[in-house]
């Protein structure tokens, strides 16, 4: 069945905007390319600004314009509609400079710095204090805006300064407070702002002793995590007393199959790519798993992943 025309996109100035500045633009870009579960229909424009400044910039122009401004980490917490998204979408991959160390265990690091990478350099450093992060498919400026977190660790613990695009254009920094980050969301969520670093405070440590707690924190993922299957993560957030995952379980839904979507067999709370999945896949079970939860305890489930589609 072929999908109904998309009506024309708005050109408004988007294609200006890229020359002026020198940033590289696609257009009706697929966004499976940029998701890990792989799934998603094109975004109209699609952006990839090289540093802080430009990306700023371009930041504070696009936010002028008609259409939604999307930024993207490494698409590790996302379901794009097959339709795809009428948006301005901004990759962070280009903003990863190496990270740099500064004095008192602190590092800078760009919002497009590869989560895993920053795992591993910072053990190589003898800096502590990521490492709750191993396995986290993520971008930086995505997992401080998911304030990502495992084995009781967070980014949000970890982030002194959020470098924000400012509303002029202008990099700004953001001194973190005690109420800037929640469970799986944060300031940067609240206020609708965009991420182009982050001032990390670490602690010093053995690089052997750092890499041991990886190792331990690599194997419990391993056993209880679909790691070689495209996913999206968690799909619902847990309750504080209670998991989502034992909970799908328990209800006999692990394996659940719509289309090419399957809930995991490993890990209940995860809906893999099985077999050329498509969002309308995803999105029907994810409703099903929401309605038995509901069911179930007679509470809402929040969703943990976002869902990328047009109103
Ligand atoms: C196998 C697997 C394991 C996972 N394990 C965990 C885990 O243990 N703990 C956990 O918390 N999560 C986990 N996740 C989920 C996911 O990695 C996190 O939510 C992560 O923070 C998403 O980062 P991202 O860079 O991929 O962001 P994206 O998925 O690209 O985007 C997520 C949201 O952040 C916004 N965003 C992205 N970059 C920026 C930016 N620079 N500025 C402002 N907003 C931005 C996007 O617009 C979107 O709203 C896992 C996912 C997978 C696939």
């Amino acid at each position: 069945m072929n999908a109904a025309p998309r009506a024309r996109r708005p050109a408004w100035r988007y294609r200006e905007l890229a020359a002026d500045l020198g940033v590289p633009l696609r257009e009706n870009e697929p966004m499976a390319r940029h998701t890990t579960l792989g799934v998603g229909g094109p975004a109209d424009w699609f952006f990839e600004p090289q540093t802080p400044e430009i990306a700023a910039r371009l930041w504070a122009e696009l936010r002028r314009g008609p259409l939604p401004v999307r930024p993207l980490g490494a698409g590790s917490n996302l379901v794009v509609a097959d339709e795809g998204v009428r948006a301005a979408v901004v990759a962070t991959d280009r903003l990863a400079p190496p990270p740099r160390r500064l004095p008192g265990a602190r590092v800078r690091v760009g919002a497009g710095q590869p989560v895993p990478g920053l795992v591993r350099w910072c053990a190589a450093e003898g800096l502590a204090g990521v490492e709750f992060a191993e396995g986290i498919p993520a971008r930086v400026g995505g997992a401080v805006r998911m304030n990502a977190g495992a084995n009781r660790g967070t980014f949000g613990q970890a982030a002194r300064i959020v470098l924000v695009a400012g509303p002029e254009g202008t990099v700004d920094e953001h001194r973190v407070t005690d109420d800037d980050f929640d469970y799986r969301t944060s300031f940067v969520a609240r206020d609708g702002l965009f991420v182009v670093g982050a001032e990390l405070a670490l602690a010093e440590d053995d690089p052997e002793a750092i890499r041991e707690r990886i190792r331990a924190f690599r194997a419990r993922r391993r056993a209880s995590q679909p790691l070689q299957e495209r996913s999206a993560g968690c799909v619902f957030a847990n309750w504080p007393d209670q998991s989502v995952g034992a909970l799908v379980e328990r209800l006999g839904l692990k394996g659940r199959r719509i289309g090419g979507a399957e809930v995991s067999t490993l890990h209940g709370n995860f809906i893999v790519n099985r077999e050329q999945a498509r969002a309308a896949d995803v999105l029907a079970l994810i409703d099903e798993l929401r309605e038995a939860l509901l069911r179930e305890t007679g509470l809402e489930p929040r969703l943990e992943v976002e869902i990328w589609r047009d109103a």
